[in-house]
């Protein structure tokens, strides 16, 4: 991560295309736009290169969530279940459409524990949302298994790992639909920007008129002013000039992922010599996107000597349990209930009645394996001597740990 370190002329070009025609709309303005359509063209590219049926860009990761789930008809009364390591995004979406998260551990995939998942069904849970965490898969499969038992839809948020794959089928294909963020510090980005995908046709419907204030976009005499609707929507419309970012970053995706994993394999080779160090288990290793490298120590205490270490050398990494935008306890807003509505909504009911009451204590093995994991952001173009850097530390930490 991220795209922004390869923009260049391929960018350039198809945001001129846009600015040639002076249309930044996504519909409409026939002749004008000179059959330029830069949003369309990058939804069907993304759903192809994916290999899914249809796909619906919208302004962003958290507004895909958000659609996604309301295309599925989920809203007050209903949970949904999510891991504890995530960004708040995730929840975030859950909550705004009036249904209630529910928290799973995360196992050593750094994802949903599909064991934890089975005990926090329950006859309210209406969709179940693993993320791929810090570019690689959740054990998806055993997830949909799970999910499929109990009839219950899953959204996977791959907002952090577009271009993921288990034996080569695409992270985002195994659920029911799948979300990608292409947000400015991503794999592939647009500045801001998300989309959905699935191969359900009906529920790409209700994306397509949800996101655009119900619009029907059925072909009508009177053009979009003569558009019916069935039902209320909001604005989540991605614009041309997104769109056109789109096409040249998704068309340069590999490329950034094969870099990321030649400097994540040299990292790897140089922490291996932690004693006791393991790793992220990846359910495929092929098709991890190596956005991030991380690696688990034996204890919490060893962990932080590791990276007391790795500080002093200038390269120290990231312990996602001091991280206050990822994992769970620290969301204090989201424990504390903190709202800005007077009624305390969505934490509350109107009258004060707490809905729900998060323990920031519920989740001892994603605690434990939080404060015991460092993460390393990898990028496309780390230097030779960036890279040199980090392995002299990951062995300088070894060899004062033995
Ligand atoms: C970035 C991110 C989102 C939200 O995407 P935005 O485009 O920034 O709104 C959602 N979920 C996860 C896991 C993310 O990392």
């Amino acid at each position: 991560m991220p795209g922004f370190e390869v923009f260049g002329d391929e960018e350039r070009k198809e945001i001129n295309d846009v600015l040639e025609t002076g249309i930044l709309f996504r519909y409409e303005f026939g002749d004008q736009r000179n059959n330029v359509f830069k949003v369309l063209e990058f939804e069907k590219n993304f759903a192809n290169y994916c290999g899914a049926k249809c796909a619906q860009a919208v302004t962003s990761g958290t507004a895909a969530l958000k659609v996604a789930m309301a295309a599925m008809g989920i809203g007050p009364g209903d949970e949904v279940i999510t891991q504890g390591f995530t960004f708040v995004a995730t929840w975030e979406a859950i909550l705004d459409i009036g249904a209630i998260p529910v928290f799973t551990e995360v196992d050593e995939t750094l994802n949903m524990d599909p064991a934890d998942l089975k005990k926090k069904i329950t006859d309210k849970t209406r969709c179940i949302i693993p993320v791929h965490m810090l570019g690689a898969m959740a054990r998806i499969e055993e997830i949909v298994a799970i999910a499929a038992e109990y009839n219950i839809p899953v959204l996977e948020d791959t907002a952090q790992a577009a271009g993921g794959r288990i034996r080569g089928k695409h992270l985002g294909t195994f659920g029911d639909c799948g979300t990608f963020s292409f947000d400015s510090v991503k794999t592939m980005t647009t500045g801001e920007g998300g989309m959905i995908i699935t191969n359900d046709e009906k529920m790409w419907q209700n994306m397509s008129e949800y996101h655009d204030h119900g619009h029907d976009h059925a072909v009508n005499p009177g053009g979009r002013g003569g558009e019916g609707r069935s039902f209320i929507g909001f604005n989540y419309r991605m614009m041309e000039l997104q769109g056109a970012m789109g096409i040249a970053q998704l068309a340069k995706l590999d490329s950034m992922i094969r870099a990321q994993k030649a400097h994540k394999k040299k990292l790897r080779e140089a922490a291996s010599a932690i004693p006791g160090v393991t790793f992220r288990s990846l359910v495929d290793e092929e098709g991890d996107t190596a956005t991030f490298f991380a690696f688990i120590m034996k204890n919490s205490e060893q962990c932080q000597a590791v990276n007391d270490i790795l500080g002093d050398a200038g390269v120290g990494a990231i312990n996602f349990s001091e991280n206050s935008w990822h994992f769970y306890p620290s969301w204090e807003h989201l424990i504390n209930g903190s709202t800005l509505t007077s009624s305390g909504y969505p934490f509350a009911e109107p009258g004060g009645k707490r809905r729900v009451i998060y323990d920031p204590d519920v989740l001892p093995q994603s605690a434990d394996i939080m404060s015991r994991t460092l993460v390393y952001p990898v990028s496309i173009k780390m230097s030779d001597e960036q890279l040199e850097k980090m392995c002299q530390a990951l062995q300088k930490a070894a060899a004062q740990l033995v």
